[in-house]
This record gives structure tokens, C-alpha cells and sequence, in this order.
């Protein structure tokens, strides 16, 4: 850890100091909720769209962090005097050129990578390839931004000889500041694609932002394919070094051929007019576009191909990936077990405290030896024993021979093994019950091996849910609609499907503003798992009127008798406010007051004073479909028509809202004052947002596969047979697991390795077959029955049905797994 004063800082970026406390800064904070060792760090109050860093500051310094950065003017009275305070204009910005201030320190070779896709691919991989030789800083994840690279550059320390960091911009104007935060010796252009094109006026321009991260460095490295970025390379940069790509005969590095064989690509190269070949353990075409600037940058460094392809046959797919599972008895198990360095440490243990909230629920790390962290032992593991120390760490098991001589840091241990054999062999000793369990270790020290012998296998058909494709696509529509439009995100019906505690721990996270929920006891079952977000209950029913005052739940007012109910339930609880909803039926004819009721509604409000009406809001029928766009402006109309009244003659300031997904995408004008996201945060649009991803995948496997003659039946009313002798698989998926009955006999399709197979013969209460003729596949073969590649989409349009039936059909013995990327 490099250690700087508060002057130095203060300097770096022309802020005010005024100190008044200790005088040193080693950590820098920009997140909150992710403190530890608050002693030395210091907390840049930066403004985001959703909030504001200065909210924070009494919160943090009481948590102990003396140091501030924060907006001329902006310092809090009633601790002005007992922490320090540096004033700047712009909090960002200084957060830059402290990031710049310390990146100027470090004499080493620094690898800027940017382009519209594979930046953290190429960084993880060359990473994997080369970490073993040299020490290198890098961006943790995909930390790119504005905010994320200066936070990226401060992992830069003494141990450090190469860093690789990226670069990402959205807007014109950005790239400038990167650079003179990284300021890079080294270049990378990984590919131009369309991504975050919406605020420049064509990929041109795009293109001449990105190139500026390269004005400082004297090699550039880029694939050659791409026309535009060829020509803008050889006229921008001629005095440069240009290193490039591709399948064209100039490029340095050439491809010449590529072969899928097994599972593996194997790829003919050209490299100074000596061919060799490489194989890359994926087969598929990002892949390849990947491997190919890492193995150029290898045989820059001066890497034999030897070398790199050893090394190239074991790169992991994606750099960090949590996954989150259940265990057994009850525990919760958060898998990483690809990769262990300091900063992938930090953000595993971020989501294990932010899914182990519950109360009760005692926390767990199994932790290996970090390797290549650049940080010697003596150094590092002190570090690692504060932060485990400050996640409130119940217990802490050590595996590896420096973390066993270092055991007596650890005050929460539970115990400390030499290998992965050992601990496996002690594991039944821990009574692990009721717990949430992180499982985080080098990959040579192989915890998939205890993550096995943990999980509960119960049934093998999966839903696997992936929290980033989520927070994506809530982003997404946020951007729609501007910082200052609240959203309420819909987790009725377990989440559509998806799960209820662990769907709305991690829109809390990203701080929505309000959760709704259909019935009292889902609200309640967030409550008691920790959920502190407001909550509406759209039916609330009269017999858990008083718990929902007990738990905070907002409920859904619908009409009179709903009304006069909660009233006297809350009179009879005493004095205080309570919040309620009020539902206007526009035209949808479901809940709600009608227009001709507005006048009585306001004569009974009136005598509520234990009411507040919190929000008024409205639902559109046909929010999705032009056809019905007249009919959609009209309830609008009336919305707002009912709204004025009831703000004038109640003279009340409430919220107003009407939109769902499909609304926010097709009526934007109606945001009003909050919007309520529900399958949008799925990905299922209506077609105006381009890039919404998948957020569910159903998947289960092959238990059997047989062959089978053409003159044979296949299943339950032998209403199944295959066109010619051929084989089938057994999928243990059946009704039971909500695979709808109508997809037997050819109607539905799953996917089998990439190939579609059609479901045959009648689909059983746990199990279906699939004709896989002609379709290379074993037994164990993952089977998708709806996913990224195979979207759920299709499974409606062949049922008739719509995706929210599909979603909430899914039994709940299927098994929800959730995972960060
Ligand atoms: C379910 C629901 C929503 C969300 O609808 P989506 O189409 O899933 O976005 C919004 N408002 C109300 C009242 C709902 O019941």
C-alpha cells in the first residue's frame, strides 16, 4: 500500500484543505456500502444520476473515515471540525487527477485498452497468461468509466511491472480524461461495434473519441479486418509502432485458418513469416476474436509459441464469475473458485454481505492462498484479515501454505489446512447449516472439488438467473427516463418467477426506490429477509392489514371498502402517519376508483388524517400494442385529469405513476413522477430498447439416450415416433417442473449443443424426450429449454401464451441459481 498525505492529495487536484485530523490517505472510497479499515481512507462524494455521495458523509465518518472530498461549500456544521475536508468543484474530476497523481508515480509499460467489445476478455486473459511472470495492476472486472479508472489505477504499487488497464466512454469529450488518467505506453484496440453509439452522430466519430486514449504511446495494437479502423490507424498514428491482427496478408499477426475440433478451435497462424498453431479451449467466434490481440500482445513481450500455447489451452472463460447456489442444509453458497487476488476478493465478499443480510444468517469464507497479487505475503494477508474483519465474518477457513502461516492474524478462524484434500476431509466436522458460504480460491487449489460435496443436487433442472443482465437492463430503461424519475420495480409472483429475496436484494442494491409485491406475505417474506426498500402490496386483503402496519407495507387503495378497513385498522394502532396508494381505474376495468368516484373518495380522504396518500397511479392495458395507442393516450388523459382534482381539493403532494415496461419504452412523456418495471428487467421488450439481454436460462441435461427404430412409439399413449431410425435423450423436465404439456410431439424444440432438438412423443410429469438424430451428444449433455440462444420468446409463440405466463409457470422445485458475470 502506498501511503500519501493529505497535502499531496489536496495538490494533486487544486482542492481547499482544511485538516483537522490523522493526515494520511492509503485507500480511496467511492462506493458507501463498501468500507472496510475505514483508518486512511478517503471518500470522494461524487454526484451520480441516482444519488448524492454527500448523503453519506455523516454516515461514513461515524463508521470512521476521516477524510473527505467533497464540493466547495458542501462540508457538514456539526462535523466540520473534527474531520478533514478537501473542496474541489468537481468531485469527479478531482477523483481523476488524484488517479492521475498517482498513476505518474510508475515508471512501468501500461497497456490502455479500449474498442466496443472484449476489453475485459483480452485484459482478464493476458492476465491468466502472463501473471505468473510479471506483477500486474489491473482494472478489477470491468471497471472502465470515468470513476471506475481512477479507482482502477490506484491498485497500481511498488511489486506492480506491468498494468493493463481499460477504457470505456459513452459520450464525446471522455476519452481525453481517461487518457490522462492512464496515461498509457501501450495500446489496444480490441474491435468497433455499435455499442454506446447513442450519443455520437456517427461510428466515425466514435471511433476518433476512442483513438485518443492512444495519442501518448508508442505501440498500438488492433485488428487490421476492420477497414475504418485500419485506415484512421495508418493515417493518425503513422510515427507510431502499429502491431495489428487479422485474416488480411498484412497483418502482423495472420490468421489463416481455423478448425473446430472437439472442443477446441485450433488457429493457423503466420507470425514473421513462420506459421505454427495455436488451439483455444472455446470453439465459438468471440472466442477466437479475443485470443487473437493476446496472443499477438505474447509474442510482443517476447512469449515463445511454446509458451503460449501451453498457457492459451487453460484461459477460463470469463474472468470472475460468482455464482450462487443452495446448498445443502440450508446454506447459501456463493461460488468463485476461477480466481483469487485482492481486489476479485473485495467484490466477493461485497455480494456475500449483500446476500446474507437475512438475519441470523452467519457468515462464511473459505478462502486459498492468493497468488499473483503483487502484494508480499506479510503485506497482503494483515489486509486480507481487516477486510474479513470488517464484512463481519463469522468464520474464516484458511487453505494454502501462506495463509496457514499466517493463521494467527484471522481471530474468526475456524481452522487452516495445508491443501484442498485436507479440508475436504474435515469438511463433515463444520456443521455447516443455515449459513452463507463463500467459496473463493485459486484455481490450481480446485474448490469446485468442495463446492461439489456442498451443493444440494436435488434435481437437476436449473433456473439460472444472472443478476448483471438485470441491473442491465434496469439501466437501460433508466436511461430512458432521466435522473429524476423514481422506479419502482415489480417483484410480485416470486420475482416473475425468478425469486423473491435474492431479485430484490440486488435491485435494492441498486438503490430502486420502491418494490411491489402482489400479496401481504411477500412483502412480509422481504421484510424478514432484510429488504428495507418501501414496498407496495397491490391486493392487500383485510386480515393482514395490521401486519402490513407492523412490517411497513404501503398497500394498493382500490376502492372504498379497502379504504375504510385499513383506516380503522390504522386508527385503532394510534397516531401516525401511514402511506397509502391510491388506484385509479382509467379504462383497464380491474382495481381501482372509477372517475365518477373522485368526489366521494376526497369527502371520505378528508377524514383520514392518518392517511397519507403517498402516490396515485393508474394502469394501461395496452401499453404494448399501437392498436390500442388512442385508447392508451386517453387513459393517460384521464389519469392526469383525476390526478389534478385530487391534488387541488386535497391539497396534497403525491407521486403520480401509470407506466409499466412496455409504457416507459412506448410513452415515455408519461413518466410522470415514478415508473413500475416489471419483464422489462427480464429483457422482454417491445422492441424500441435494442439492448436488452437475457436474464433466464431453464436448463437441465441428458440422463439417457437411446436409440430408437422408426416403426417403434415413444412415450405415454405411444403418441411419439421419430421420422427414421434414430436416437432419442430422456430430459428429466417434465409438466411438474411447468414445461407446458401442449410442446409434446414436435411442437416445442430444446437445445442440445448448440442444435435444436424437437420434443417427442407426450412430455411426462418429470421427464420429456428429444429426437437428437444427427446431433452429436452424450448423456450428462446440457440441455437448454429456453436461454440466451434459445429465447423464451419462441416457447410462447408456439404456446400462444405471453413470456410473464411462461416465467411464473416454472415449479418451484426447480432450482434458482444466481450468478454475477
Ligand atoms: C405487474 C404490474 C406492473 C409491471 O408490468 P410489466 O408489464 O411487467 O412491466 C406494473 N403495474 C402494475 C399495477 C402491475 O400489476
Amino acid at each position: 500500500m502506498i501511503t500519501y498525505s493529505l497535502q499531496q492529495i489536496a495538490d494533486a487536484c487544486n482542492g481547499q484543505l482544511t485538516q483537522n485530523a490523522g493526515s494520511l490517505v492509503s485507500r480511496l472510497l467511492i462506493d458507501s456500502r463498501s468500507v472496510y479499515d475505514a483508518s486512511e481512507t478517503l471518500f470522494f462524494a461524487l454526484k451520480g444520476n441516482r444519488h448524492d455521495g454527500h448523503q453519506f458523509i455523516l454516515q461514513l465518518f461515524k463508521k470512521g473515515v476521516p477524510n473527505f472530498v467533497v464540493e466547495e461549500g458542501k462540508i457538514p456544521a456539526d462535523i466540520a471540525e473534527k474531520a478533514n475536508w478537501i473542496e474541489v468543484k468537481d468531485t469527479k474530476y478531482a477523483l481523476q487527477q488524484v488517479g492521475a497523481f498517482h498513476r505518474s508515480r510508475f515508471k512501468i509499460p501500461v497497456l490502455g485498452i479500449t474498442g466496443s467489445n472484449g476489453k475485459t476478455i483480452v485484459k482478464e486473459w493476458i492476465t491468466q497468461m502472463m501473471g505468473s511472470d510479471v506483477f500486474i495492476a489491473r482494472s478489477p472486472r470491468s471497471y472502465n468509466s470515468q470513476v471506475g479508472v481512477p479507482v482502477s489505477l490506484w491498485h497500481l504499487n511498488e511489486q506492480s511491472q506491468l498494468g493493463i488497464f481499460e477504457a470505456g466512454i459513452s459520450l464525446p469529450g471522455e476519452m481525453k480524461r481517461l487518457k490522462n488518467s492512464i496515461m498509457p505506453t501501450l495500446g489496444l484496440f480490441t474491435t468497433l461495434g455499435p455499442a454506446h453509439q447513442e450519443n455520437f452522430s456517427s461510428l466515425e466519430e466514435k471511433l476518433e473519441e476512442k483513438l485518443n486514449l492512444f495519442e501518448g504511446v508508442e505501440v498500438i495494437f488492433y485488428g487490421c479486418d476492420q477497414e475504418m479502423v485500419d485506415e484512421r490507424m495508418i493515417s493518425r498514428f503513422s510515427e507510431k509502432q502499429l502491431l495489428t491482427w487479422g485474416r488480411a496478408e498484412k497483418a502482423a499477426l495472420q490468421l489463416i485458418s481455423q478448425a473446430e475440433v472437439g472442443d477446441q478451435m485450433r488457429l493457423g497462424l503466420k507470425w514473421k513469416k513462420e506459421h505454427f498453431e495455436i488451439a483455444i479451449p472455446f470453439t465459438d467466434r468471440v472466442s477466437v476474436e479475443n485470443a487473437l490481440p493476446v496472443i499477438l500482445f505474447l509474442l510482443y513481450r517476447g512469449y515463445d509459441k511454446e509458451t503460449i500455447k501451453e498457457r492459451m489451452a487453460t484461459v477460463v472463460a470469463v474472468g470472475m464469475r460468482l455464482e450462487q447456489k443452495e446448498g445443502i442444509n440450508n446454506n447459501l453458497l456463493i461460488n468463485d473458485t476461477y480466481n483469487a487476488d485482492f481486489t476479485s476478493l473485495e467484490v466477493a465478499l461485497d455480494f456475500l454481505v449483500q446476500q446474507s443480510r437475512k438475519k441470523g444468517v452467519a457468515r462464511t469464507v473459505i478462502l486459498s492462498d492468493l497468488l499473483q497479487t503483487g502484494i508480499p505475503d506479510h503485506e497482503l494477508y494483515p489486509l486480507v484479515s481487516t477486510l474479513i474483519e470488517e464484512k463481519q465474518i463469522d468464520r474464516f477457513i484458511g487453505v494454502g501454505p501462506s495463509l496457514m502461516k499466517y493463521a494467527s492474524l484471522f481471530e474468526k478462524s475456524a481452522g487452516f489446512f495445508e491443501t484442498t484434500e485436507e479440508l475436504l476431509h474435515a469438511l463433515p466436522s463444520f456443521h455447516f447449516s443455515g449459513e452463507a458460504i463463500l467459496l473463493k480460491g485459486s484455481r490450481r487449489f480446485s474448490f469446485e472439488r468442495v463446492v461439489n460435496r456442498l451443493e444440494l443436487k436435488r434435481h437437476a433442472t436449473v433456473m439460472e438467473i444472472n443478476l448483471d443482465a438485470m441491473v442491465h437492463n434496469l439501466n437501460q430503461y433508466r436511461k430512458q427516463l432521466g435522473p429524476e424519475t423514481k422506479v419502482l420495480a415489480m417483484v410480485k409472483a416470486f420475482s416473475y418467477g425468478s425469486g423473491s429475496y435474492e431479485i430484490a436484494a440486488a435491485l435494492e442494491h441498486q438503490n430502486v426506490d420502491y418494490l411491489g409485491v402482489a400479496f401481504a406475505d411477500e412483502g412480509m417474506e422481504l421484510r424478514r429477509a432484510g429488504i428495507s426498500t418501501p414496498i407496495i402490496v397491490m391486493n392487500p386483503e383485510e386480515k393482514s392489514f395490521g401486519q402490513m402496519i407492523d412490517y411497513n407495507l404501503e398497500p394498493e387503495i382500490y376502492n372504498f371498502r379497502v379504504l375504510e378497513a385499513f383506516n380503522s385498522v390504522v386508527e385503532s394502532d394510534g397516531p401516525g402517519l401511514v402511506p397509502v396508494h391510491i388506484k385509479i381505474d382509467t379504462g383497464m376495468n380491474r382495481m381501482g376508483f372509477l372517475e365518477c368516484e373522485m368526489e366521494e373518495l376526497v369527502r371520505r380522504l378528508k377524514k383520514m388524517p392518518a392517511l397519507r396518500v403517498k402516490s396515485v397511479f393508474s394502469h394501461l392495458a395496452g401499453s404494448g400494442d399501437e392498436t390500442h395507442d388512442v385508447f392508451t393516450f386517453q387513459q393517460i388523459q384521464k389519469f392526469e385529469q383525476a390526478c389534478k382534482y385530487l391534488q387541488s381539493e386535497l391539497n396534497a403532494d403525491f407521486w403520480m405513476h401509470i407506466l409499466n415496461s412496455a409504457g416507459i419504452e412506448r410513452f415515455r412523456d408519461a413518466k410522470f413522477d415514478m415508473v413500475r418495471l416489471g419483464i422489462g428487467l427480464y429483457g422482454f421488450g417491445v422492441g424500441e430498447l435494442e439492448n436488452l439481454r437475457n436474464v433466464v436460462t431453464l436448463k437441465s441435461y441428458i440422463s439417457q439416450i437411446k436409440p430408437v427404430a422408426s416403426n417403434e412409439t415413444i412415450g405415454y399413449n405411444r403418441s411419439g415416433a421419430l421420422p427414421r431410425d434414430g436416437f432419442i435423450g430422456i430430459v428429466p423436465v417434465g409438466y411438474a417442473d411447468g414445461l407446458n404439456r401442449h410442446l409434446s410431439n414436435r411442437k416445442g424444440k430444446m437445445m442440445v449443443n448448440g442444435r435444436l432438438a424437437p420434443i417427442v412423443g407426450d412430455i411426462c410429469m418429470d421427464m420429456c424426450m428429444v429426437d437428437i438424430t444427427g446431433i452429436q451428444a452424450d448423456e450428462g449433455d446440457e440441455v437448454v429449454v429456453f436461454g440466451d440462444d434459445y429465447p423464451l420468446t419462441n416457447l410462447a409463440r408456439q404456446l400462444d401464451t405471453i413470456p410473464y405466463e411462461i416465467l411464473t409457470s416454472i415449479s418451484r422445485r426447480v432450482s434458482r441459481v444466481y450468478f454475477k458475470e
